[in-house]
This record gives C-alpha cells, structure tokens and sequence, in this order.
C-alpha cells in the first residue's frame, strides 16, 4: 500500500478542524439548522474509518419544513428570468472550480475516492452548472403546431419543487448533474445526499448562497433513506423525485411515491458487458477495459464490470488485465500517486469481500486479487476472475468495486446472448474493427448508452441513463427538461372554426375533432 504524504494531507487536517469538527446541519429556506429531534449520526472517513464528523439527521419533521421552503421559494424562483439564472448558475460554476480542490480533498476523505479523480470530478459538476447555465434562456422554448382554424403552440414550464435523492460513490458530480438542470428549469430543489458521503452536499449549499441563489430555492436535508429519504418521496409539496442509487431503493421509492403520483427518474445499478471481438485493437481495449472497472474504485455505475473476450485471444488477454491489475497501486487516496483507495465503508467492504467467497464457491479462478490490502481499513486489490459462466452471482449481481469478471465468447450470436442476459442494462462497450459488426451489435445491445471502441467519454447534450433494471428516464442535455418540467399546449382559434351548437331544437352533426377528450 502507498503511503507518501502530500499537501493534500495539510489540507485535509485543516479542514477536518476547520469545517468538520463543528458537524454538519441541514440548510433550509437559508438557514443553517439542526435536525427539529436534535438527533444527529456519525460519519466516519474511509481512509482509516475515523470519526470524520457527526450530521444532523433528518426525519419527516426536517422534510416537511424543507419542502415548505422550496414551496415558497418556487413562486419567485419560477419567475426569474432565464438570463438572471444563467448568470447564477454561472457564479456557482465559478465558485465550484474556485474551491475544486477543498470539494476534492473532502470527498476523498468523505468517500476514499482516489484524489487523482476527484479533483477533475469537482471540476465536471462546474462543466454541468455552466451547461444548463447556457440552457437556462431556451428551457421553456416549446413548439409551433399549426391546425386547420387554429394555432397550437407548446411552452414547457417547471414543474415545481423537486426531490434529489443521490448516492455515495461520487456525490459532488452526481448532485450537480441534477441540481443544475433543476434550477435552470425553474424549480427550487431540496437535496437528501447519502448517509455515507455528507460532506459536500454541505459545500455545494454554500457556494449556491455564496452565488446569490435565492433562500430556499435549494435546501439540504441530511440523514437516512428510510426515514428523510422515505418522508421526501412521500411528500405532497414534492412534484418529482431524481434518484440516483440502487435498484431495489428505487423500487421501494416508486412504492412511496405511489399516493402522491410522483414523477420519478430513476439511475439504477448496471453490470456492464465490455465486449472485445477477436479483431479489436487490443492495446487500446486492455487500457479501457482496465480503466473503465479500476478506476473510481469500481464504485462507478458504468462501469464494466463484465468483460467477454472472444475465445481465440481470451488467454492472453485476460492474462494481461491480471497483470495490470497486480501493478495497479491501492492505497490512501489522498495520495496523487493512489489509482484505488479505500471503499466507501466497512458493510460494502464486507459485500465486496464476500463475492471472493462466493467465485471460489461457484468455481470461478480468481486470476489477480481477491483479497483485503493491510491489516485494517476498506482496501480490497483489483481483482479478476475467470473461468466464470453467466449464471454465476459474479456475473449477475453488481459488486460495485474493482473486481471484473471475465466470460470467454465464440462468436457474435454468443456474445449478444451474454451480454443481455442480466437483469440491469445500463451501459454497454464494444471492441471490434468490422464496421458493420460494430452497427449491428450496438444496435442489439440492450443498454441505454454505448460506447464503441471507446471507453465512457461523456457529451453532455447526449441522453444519459439506462434500460432494464437500470433506471426509468433519460438526464442530460434537453432530456432533463423534459423531465423537471411540464409540456404545456395553448390551442387559440383564428376564429373561422364552427362550434357544434346544443339546445336549438335540432341535430346537429359533431366535428369529430371537437368530439375527443
Ligand atoms: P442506495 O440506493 O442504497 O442509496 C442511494 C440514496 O437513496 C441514499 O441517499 C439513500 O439514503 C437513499 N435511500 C435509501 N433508501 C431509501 C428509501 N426507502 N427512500 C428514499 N431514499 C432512500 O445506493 P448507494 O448504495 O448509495 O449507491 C450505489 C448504487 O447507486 C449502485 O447500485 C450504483 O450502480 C448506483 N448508481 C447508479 C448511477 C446511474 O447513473 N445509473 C450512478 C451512480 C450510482
């Protein structure tokens, strides 16, 4: 395990002192406040599973009085212009890359998240406020339907306070990635981070007041899913819930949200198939295959956890992801030099450990890893297993940390038939020089994104999300208005248009257009 010290370190300790020491509350209608029960949680730092802080815990009482706010504040909110929230938008962009490496060095802290990534995913949530920043002016943009007698024209509109459930492995990003096309909509917002990542939820609620964000237009309610989460998506002021997390929460949420109708969007769990055809340029495909399960931990949703390799190469290949995966360095995240750090917390610690067991068990050969790092701590090696066959829990259940399963192929038919034939179908990656190939098998991949000889490289306009089990609903670009947002039609007759009259005394026939709805 590396252990070299770095002026993040210096950093950390003056911000656990600073920041941390005094707890965390919730921020509502632009106050600071403690939880109304006065009770509050532990939150422990993954590095080494110290206190980090503790937080204020939210319950029914704490949502209740943030959705109020955000109640309140959408009636001024929806009412600013465009232009005037593009300019606030922009401010708390300016401010995110002003802090870029406070909000890095607290989320490795907060999550183990190595800082080598953290410092460019503080700076991608400044990229998502200045992109719907951009969008702000054209959200309500809608369209011009000409009919016989009539002009229709379509205006979208916020649809009113919204509910942002997010989870633990990168939170900074994922927050602004739905809090940024929500206020750009015109909706005011009230944030639930996860239990097990806190801290810089905090940090963003500052930055939206430093920006000049109006009061209660964002509001952040720490503490668990079961008791602030639940009291969110059952809240009859909350018109919509973006959630981020695990399948079976989101099935629990689409129960909860059942009375009040709730509009939701759901980014589920994957188990991604990496596919690489016998054709492929292997030295690009080796680095993105390794890349796309190492890097962030493994804890990534697209990551691809599942990598089919044709038979003909499948030796060598895997062969040289074990090797990489040995030199892969695990250690303390705040070190730059760090590839994999600590995982989250002791209880996914023991999930991911227990899937180590399980590929013994189910006959799997684990070819690098399978094993903590060090005596104490979150540290688990890369791991690798082959010799796995589809129906093995390693290949159908997401471990959600640095641990790939590799499933040999002999030809396309084959591998399209491993590659959906899980429940999740998030994203999907494909490795092959055959043009046509490539077409085809994209198009008969089940997974909401994919990526040819590539590995994720995101455009921000493009639809984001998954099929499946992996989600309901499309993020990014103008597809997160439609979901913060309400379509209204406006139908205004040029008057030459006959009305079918009652009451006269005589039948009258009835346009069949006016005889609908
Ligand atoms: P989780 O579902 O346990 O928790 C996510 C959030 O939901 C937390 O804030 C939690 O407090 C809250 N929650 C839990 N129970 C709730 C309930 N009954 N009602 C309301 N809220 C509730 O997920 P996690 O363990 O924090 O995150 C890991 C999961 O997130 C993985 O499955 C991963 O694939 C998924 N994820 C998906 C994407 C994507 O874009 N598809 C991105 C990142 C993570």
């Amino acid at each position: 395990m590396t252990q070299t010290l770095s002026p993040n370190h210096e950093l950390a300790a003056q911000l656990r002192d600073s920041r941390l020491k005094a707890g965390l509350k919730h921020w509502i209608g632009g106050q600071w406040v403690d939880a109304q029960s006065g009770q509050t949680f532990e939150a422990h730092s993954p590095v080494d599973n110290s206190l980090l802080t503790t937080v204020a815990s939210g319950d029914a009482a704490d949502i209740d009085r943030a959705a109020r706010a955000a109640h309140d504040a959408f009636q001024t909110w929806k009412a600013v212009s465009g232009a005037e929230r593009r300019k606030i938008l922009h401010r708390i962009a300016d401010l995110i890359e002003k802090r870029a490496q406070e909000i890095a060095v607290l989320e490795s802290v907060d999550t183990g998240q190595a800082i080598r990534f953290m410092k460019s995913a503080a700076t991608r949530g400044a990229e998502n406020f200045r992109f719907y920043a951009d969008r702000a002016p054209g959200a309500q943009d809608g369209q011009s339907l000409p009919a016989p007698g009539f002009i229709n024209y379509t205006l979208r509109q916020p649809i009113g306070p919204v509910g942002v459930i997010t989870p633990w492995n990168t939170p900074f990003m994922l927050s602004t990635w739905k809090i940024a096309p929500a206020l750009a909509a015109g909706c005011t917002v009230v944030h639930k981070p996860a239990e097990w990542s806190p801290v810089t939820a905090t940090l963003l609620a500052e930055i939206m007041d430093e920006a000049g964000l109006p009061k209660g237009v964002h509001n952040l309610v720490h503490g668990f899913g079961e008791s602030a989460g639940k009291a969110l998506t059952e809240h009859p002021l909350i018109h919509a819930i973006a959630f981020v997390g695990e399948t079976t929460t989101g099935s629990h949420i689409m129960r909860q949200g059942a009375e009040t109708l709730k509009r939701v969007h759901f980014e589920l769990g994957g188990k991604n198939p990496v596919v690489v055809f016998d054709d492929a340029d292997l030295d690009k495909a080796l680095d993105a295959v390794v890349f796309m399960i190492y890097s962030l931990n493994g804890e990534r949703c697209t990551s691809s956890s599942r990598v089919l390799v044709q038979e003909g190469i499948y030796d060598e290949f895997t062969a040289r992801i074990a090797e990489r995966a040995r030199n892969i360095r695990v250690g303390d995240p705040l070190d730059p030099e760090t590839e994999v750090g600590p995982l989250v917390h002791p209880r996914h610690f023991d999930k991911v450990m227990g899937y180590f067991g399980k590929a013994r068990e189910e006959g799997a050969t684990i070819a690098a890893g399978g094993q903590r790092v060090g005596d104490s701590g979150n540290y688990v090696s890369p791991t690798l297993f082959t010799g796995a066959r589809n129906d093995m829990a390693i290949a159908q259940e997401e471990i959600f940390g640095p641990v790939l399963t590799a499933i040999p192929f002999t030809d396309e038919a084959e591998a399209l038939a491993l590659a959906n034939g899980v429940r999740y179908g998030l994203a999907g990656y494909l490795w092959t020089n055959d043009l046509t190939r490539a077409h085809r098998f994209a198009q008969g991949l089940e997974a909401g994104m994919i990526w040819v000889n590539s590995e994720n490289v995101r455009h921000l306009p493009t639809p984001f999300g998954g099929v499946k089990s992996s989600g309901i609903g499309r993020d990014g670009g103008d597809y997160s208005f439609e979901f913060y947002m309400e379509t209204k039609n406006i139908a205004v007759s040029l008057g030459t248009h006959k009305t079918a009259r009652l009451g006269v005394g005589q039948a009258a026939p009835i346009a069949k257009e006016t005889a609908e709805g």
